[in-house]
């Protein structure tokens, strides 16, 4: 007999809500996770732009509080990072773990994705302290204040676009002396007063005390180093998806994201992905929480149409 209707993967926004929802259907539902509850919101000073919470809230809590919701509803967890994932002749999906291996009817991969690192001394010891890897979530911290942007991509520029409506200055430190990010952004980037450009120049370390206060930067073409004063480092140097269950299971993009449907189906039966690990636009925790939901009304679908009927009298 399978143990589970649904096995989760990944207590971020999109898991936790799919687990919200899934419970919440009498489904029989586990929800494992790697690390800690929350994924990437649960490192998140404040966040601002979750609808219901005017004054903000700690990311951690609000974690803590979609968590007791799942839990509430009767969802299972286990904090344990799952090893792999195959679909049996049966239709079954294995879920393995260090512990004893799971079976269920349904499974929603929301592994989501890693921010790419520098690898510079002080970058891990500043995070959540002058070091931030996301411009929508952090960027008023910074008001009136400057900072820099790594990176010369969509993200960086785009996010550093966003940075200028708070900051005092942004200033565009890349590896390189032209941009990759599209012609159009970097138009208003070229445009912006606010915005300046360190070429052919990289991050060698982040310095400070409670908070950043400097960072010494390289010039790959002299081979100068110079400490500059700053507030804040904004990273963009691209993601990396947690894509290592669904390597030769299902379509992944370029990128590395899975490729769904509006429904978030992959195209296993019964498998579904949601949040940052899937190919997408937005990737904010509303956007995560909206694809958990969807995932699980699917799921459910899914299971819908192949429970056993039983039989109806009269
Ligand atoms: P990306 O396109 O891979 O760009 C990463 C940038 O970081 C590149 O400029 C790269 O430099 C630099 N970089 C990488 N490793 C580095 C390191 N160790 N040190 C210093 N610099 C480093 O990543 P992304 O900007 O996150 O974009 C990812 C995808 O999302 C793209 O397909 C993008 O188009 C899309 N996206 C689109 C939008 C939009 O359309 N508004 C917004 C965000 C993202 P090099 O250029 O020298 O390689």
């Amino acid at each position: 007999m399978t143990d589970y209707d649904i096995a989760i993967v990944g207590a971020g926004g999109a898991g936790l809500t799919a687990a919200i929802y899934a419970a919440r259907a009498r489904r029989k539902t586990i929800l494992f996770e790697a690390s800690v509850t929350g994924g990437q919101i649960a490192t998140t000073d404040i966040v601002e732009n979750y609808p219901g919470f005017p004054d903000g809230i700690n990311g951690f809590d609000l974690a803590q509080l979609m968590f007791r919701q799942a839990e509430k509803f009767g969802a299972e967890f286990a904090y344990e990072p799952v090893t792999a994932l195959e679909r049996l002749p049966s239709g079954e999906f294995r879920v393995a773990t260090s512990e004893p291996t799971i079976t269920a009817r349904a499974v929603i991969v929301t592994a989501g994705a890693s921010y790419n690192k520098l690898g510079v001394p002080g970058e891990a010891e500043f995070t959540g302290r002058g070091v931030s890897y996301c411009g929508t979530c952090d960027a008023a911290f910074f008001t009136g204040q400057h900072v820099i942007v790594v990176g010369g991509g969509d993200s960086a520029i785009d996010e550093g676009l966003f940075i200028t409506r708070y900051a005092a200055s942004v200033t565009v430190v890349h590896r390189r002396d032209t941009l990759r990010a599209s012609a159009i952004l970097q138009e208003r980037a070229f445009a912006n007063p606010a915005m300046r450009f360190r070429w052919n120049t990289v991050v060698e370390a982040i310095e400070g005390g409670e908070k950043v206060e400097r960072v010494r930067l390289k010039n790959l073409i002299t081979g100068e180093t110079e400490t500059v004063p700053i507030d804040g480092v904004f990273i963009f140097i691209g993601q990396t998806p947690n894509n290592h269950l669904l390597q030769g299971l299902v379509e992944l993009d370029a990128g590395g994201h899975a490729i769904v449907d509006l429904d978030m189906s992959t195209s296993v039966p019964g498998l579904f992905v949601a949040g940052d690990l899937r190919t997408k636009a937005a990737r904010q925790l509303i956007s995560a929480a909206g694809d958990g939901a969807t995932a699980a009304i699917s799921a459910e679908h899914y299971l819908a149409a192949h429970d056993a009927r039983p039989e109806r009298h009269g």
